[in-house]
């Protein structure tokens, strides 16, 4: 892991990179008690050209001193947190992405999950401003969930080599070829509110929401939708952003997700490439950040002009939503399908996801990817 601490007095101290192990703290430290804790989550990806990428890292960074700003943890400079990041990602690529070729002689496609955090360490049971804290990165190897091939139904036994227990325990869509089911939050379940702090990476948004969490997944749910206002406005799925492709009363196509201004959603760093992606790359379809809610696609559905729906995030990648339970209505979209090709429901969101990896795994030269030297 990385760690860099920090004190008021001193500063940034020198950054270590050293072996993952537990941290010492007082019990009276600050993040244990006021939840003074933010952090990032970010991937390295080992392409088909054999080099490893961060992808749009600075975006993470600009988030993540935000984020440590809203709840008075130490600010910091974006270049040096990146500086950092790529030595540490550079130190350890190869013992974690190791390069291999397949038969074909290309490299085999391999990510690491990244996690950036900053806690308050202080030993101070008075409610302040932290003086002394630290950052942290560790490298987490997962399950590359997205990039598992979608397969037209559940098999039994196994699925792509991961038994089909694991499938089930992880609960995750992409495994299963089915889109992922949503349980709508209830009107006493709020993640965020208008002028709050929903736009930052701190814990604090997170250990509430995981009881709504729990209740999904026991229902059979992937993850809680999560409902904003009288309006039941759509705000975000879990740890990733929601978007909807439909018909307007209109008539004109409109890929639709919520927008940033009132600070409930987090900004998503794949939120902004899915925006940005189909904006110059698929015409015909009006891409909007304005709020919408679910009376509305309970509405389009009933008029049948629901199209697509995909929630996308760094975790979980873009993933299509097959159905979402609302206060005792299911939504369906047209995934579950058995006479077409397997594909209705899907096309935006696999086009999405095929832009997005072939980026993040060096088959396209994009800005968005950073090269990171190995050491
Ligand atoms: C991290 C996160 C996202 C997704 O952000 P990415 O930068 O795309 O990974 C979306 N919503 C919430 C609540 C999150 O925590």
């Amino acid at each position: 892991m990385l760690t860099i601490s920090w004190t008021e007095e001193s500063g940034w101290a020198a950054p270590q990179i050293k072996p993952y192990g537990p941290l010492s703290l007082m019990p009276t430290a600050s993040v244990l008690h006021y939840a003074t804790e933010c952090f990032e989550g970010m991937k390295a990806y080992r392409g088909v050209d054999g080099k490893v990428r961060l992808f749009r890292p600075e975006r993470n960074a600009a988030r993540f001193r935000r984020s440590a700003e809203r709840i008075a943890l130490p600010s910091f400079e974006e270049g040096e947190f990146l500086r950092c990041l790529e030595r540490f990602v550079g130190y350890e690529a190869p013992k974690w992405l190791g390069k291999e070729r397949g038969d074909d002689g290309v490299y085999k496609e391999k990510m690491v999950y990244l996690r950036p955090s900053m806690i308050a360490t202080q030993a101070a049971i008075g409610v302040q401003k932290p003086k002394e804290a630290l950052m942290f990165v560790v490298m987490v190897c997962f399950p590359d969930l997205a990039r598992t091939k979608v397969q037209p139904t559940l098999g039994n036994g196994e699925t792509n080599g991961v038994r089909q227990e694991e499938v089930t325990k992880s609960g995750n869509a992409m495994m299963t070829g089915r889109g992922m089911k949503l349980l709508a939050s209830n009107a006493d379940q709020i993640r965020a509110f208008p002028n709050g702090w929903g736009w930052a990476k701190v814990g604090a948004n997170y250990g509430p929401t995981l009881l709504a969490q729990g209740e999904a997944r026991r229902r059979g749910y992937e993850q809680v939708l999560w409902l904003f206002g009288q309006d039941n406005v759509i705000s975000e799925a879990g740890g990733s952003n929601v978007f909807v492709l439909w018909d307007t009363p209109e008539g004109r196509r409109e890929l639709i997700t919520a927008p940033l201004d009132d600070g409930i959603i987090l900004e998503g760093v794949t939120r902004d490439s899915v925006l940005r992606l189909v904006r110059s790359r698929v015409p015909g379809v009006d891409v909007v950040e304005r709020t919408f809610s679910m009376d509305q696609v309970v509405k389009a559905s009933e008029e049948g002009r629901l199209i697509e729906a995909f929630a996308c995030g760094t975790a979980f990648f873009v993933c299509p939503i097959q159905e979402v339970h609302f206060r005792g209505k299911d939504v369906y979209w047209p995934l579950a399908s058995t006479t077409g090709d397997g594909n209705e429901g899907k096309e935006l969101s696999m086009k999405v996801k095929t832009w997005l990896g072939d980026i993040m795994y060096g088959r396209e030269e994009h800005e968005w990817s950073v090269v990171i030297e190995e050491e």
